[in-house]
């Protein structure tokens, strides 16, 4: 049976197979490849992907979106009278997946490789596994984004070795990585990101900036106007991706307006992203030991790597090393189909070898002499270290005739270990001896599936004492709650007649007189001929609902003309056709 690949996005999501020697990306319902990662809610009734993105706007109460940035907490979102955790809602765009490469491959589909962003902790990887398995999946591996992207180009430029240098900025996550590829091996040196940094940035700052200039306050705005003028925000970003000016029509406090902006001003209101992006790149190449001119490539993924103010300061800061040519959405999803081809055993893949790194650094609490209330964190595997991997360090007890040690295991890298995660106990029984007369040897053993084995050795006594971390699987709890999501029927609409519904809902909502009127006009024309059995009226009334939005969404789209100055910018597509550029423009972005 197949093992699928899953790039679970905080904004899209990819799935893909390994079929005919190479990763195919499995197109959804409109054949596409990203599914938005959204899900809403109508009833028993559960919307995934691009209806649930128009119903963001026009019933944010009952949709969500961005869950993955809280995956591993205990945050509940309400969708209508429903709540749900982060891994629940994710298991339902998991769900939703698995039906789209069920569709696609024409057989059951029972186990997934599902890539995380690499600074993901160990809670928010158990949470990815176990909304797989609430979706339905078994889920024995994941694979850091950087490490999935690495695989991809590793079998496009079959024959190439070279340091490589991941830059994955998407909607949410900004991840960048080191790679070094050798022969058969892809060997991630290291990983940098901020998990809170993403195009959805971009969005809010375009807002607040629109705010400003039409003197509203952002925070006051209601759900509504927010998710509406964000929405229209990343519209505009867009724009400005293909152009070097762009306009804004949008509809608050009932009112209609129209600003514009240019990419000059975009760069100049993003100065607290760049000022990130700076400091996560150079972190990167440090933690690598590495020079630029020991890079090779770079690798821009995700959608946020289309925008031309960040490919110029990706060049800004990295000068002329070749870009890979390969369309930044789909590069990771593409990448895990690889994986899976490897999980898979396929004949192609034998020789390949993924290694991998701990993306965090992994210890126990010791005693502080100087502030014995902050215990301070020992680390015993070191972030970045290759896996698997295995390290010992040896503990001494600090008062006299101590019963036993106590080791909480933690991850993380601040200095006192409370601040950190912690993972898991491990108590043991010593002798009852002077202080610092006893001691145990703790070992840890951690491998590419997450999975931590601690061992603690007592030399006076010969015992040892072991604790396994990860591999936790749905408890009856669970099981309850996946009956609950099972309730949760797909809609059973034709997947277009419902998204021109969601589209058209929306649009209600932002036009005013006779265009409004005209929409539910057509929308009641639509919904009532949709149970007919004439399918001659029913392909008429879809027909003219969509012209008229169409004609509408197009005529107030007023993008001013294009003033591309080729000494400022790169062309996009020259950038992805070539790779190269001659002149690496000098912005004063610092
Ligand atoms: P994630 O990995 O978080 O799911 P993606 O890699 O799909 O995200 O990137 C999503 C982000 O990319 C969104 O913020 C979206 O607005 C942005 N994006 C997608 N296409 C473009 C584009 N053409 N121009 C600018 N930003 C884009
Ligand atoms: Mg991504």
């Amino acid at each position: 049976m197949a093992i699928i690949g899953i790039d679970l996005g905080t904004t899209n999501s990819l799935v893909s197979v390994w079929k005919d020697g190479k990763s195919v990306l499995v197109p959804n319902e409109y054949g596409e490849y990203l599914t938005p990662s959204i899900v809403s809610v109508d009833g028993d009734t559960v919307y995934v992907g691009k209806v649930a993105k128009e119903r963001m706007v026009s019933c944010p109460q009952n949709s969500a979106r961005q869950f993955k940035r809280n995956m591993g907490t205990s945050r509940k979102y309400r969708l209508g009278e429903k709540n749900f955790l982060p891994e629940e809602l994710s298991a339902l765009v998991l769900k939703k997946l698995k039906v789209d490469a069920e569709r696609f491959l024409g057989e059951p589909v029972e186990e997934a490789v599902i890539s995380v962003p690499a600074y993901f902790n160990d809670n928010q990887r158990w949470t990815t596994k176990r909304a797989g398995e609430m979706a339905g999946l078994k889920v024995e591996r994941l694979i850091n984004e950087p490490s999935a992207a690495a695989l991809l180009s590793k079998q496009e430029t079959k024959e190439k070795d070279g340091n490589l240098l991941m830059f994955d900025f998407g909607g949410g996550t900004l991840d960048v990585s080191v790679v070094e590829c050798f022969q058969n091996v892809v060997n991630v040196l290291s990983i940098r990101g901020d998990n809170q940094l993403g195009g959805c940035d971009f969005d809010e700052l375009i807002a607040r900036n629109v705010c400003q200039k039409l003197s509203l306050s952002f925070l006051e705005l209601s759900e509504k106007d927010r998710s509406r003028l964000l929405f229209q925000s990343e519209q505009l970003k867009w724009k400005l991706t293909d152009n070097e000016e762009a306009t804004m029509e949008m509809f608050i406090f009932e009112n209609r307006y129209s600003v514009s902006m240019d990419r000059r001003e975009l760069v100049n209101i993003s100065t607290p992203i760049f000022k990130k992006i700076d400091q996560i790149v150079k972190g990167a190449l440090v933690d690598a030991s590495m020079d630029l001119a020991e890079l090779s490539q770079i690798i821009l993924v995700g959608g946020s790597s289309k925008m031309p103010v960040i490919r110029h300061y990706v060049r800004y800061l990295l000068g002329e090393i070749p870009i890979m040519q390969q369309n930044p959405d789909e590069i990771v999803g593409l990448g895990v189909g690889c994986y899976a081809g490897i999980k898979e055993r396929k004949e192609e893949l034998k020789e390949m070898v993924l290694m991998d790194i701990c993306p965090f650094s992994l210890g126990v609490n010791t005693y502080n002499r100087h502030c014995p209330q902050e215990d301070l964190m020992s680390v015993i595997i070191p972030r970045n270290t290759s896996l698997p991997t295995s390290q010992k360090e040896r503990y001494h007890t600090v008062c006299d005739n101590q019963k036993y040690m106590d080791f909480g295991i933690y991850q993380g890298e601040n200095l006192h270990a409370e601040e950190n995660e912690k993972i898991g106990n491990l108590k043991i029984d010593v002798l009852s001896k002077p202080k610092g007369m006893e001691s145990a040897e703790v070992s840890f053993a951690y491998d590419i599936n997450g999975l931590l084995l601690v061992k603690a050795f007592v030399p006076s006594t010969n015992k040892s004492f072991e604790l396994v971390i990860a591999g936790r699987h749905c408890s009856g709890n669970d099981k309850a709650r996946i009956k609950e999501l099972d309730s949760l029927k797909p809609d059973t609409e034709k997947p277009e007649n419902r998204l021109l519904i969601e589209r058209a809902r929306r649009m209600y909502e932002e036009f005013s007189g006779k265009e409004k009127e005209k929409i539910w006009e057509l929308i009641q024309l639509f919904e009532d001929l949709l149970t007919s059995n004439r399918l001659a009226n029913k392909q008429m009334a879809y027909a003219r609902l969509k012209g008229y939005l169409d004609n509408l969404e197009a005529y107030s789209e007023t993008v001013l003309e294009n003033t591309f100055n080729p000494d400022w910018y790169v062309d996009r597509d020259q950038v992805w056709q070539h790779g190269e550029k001659q002149n690496s423009p000098q912005w004063g972005f610092r």
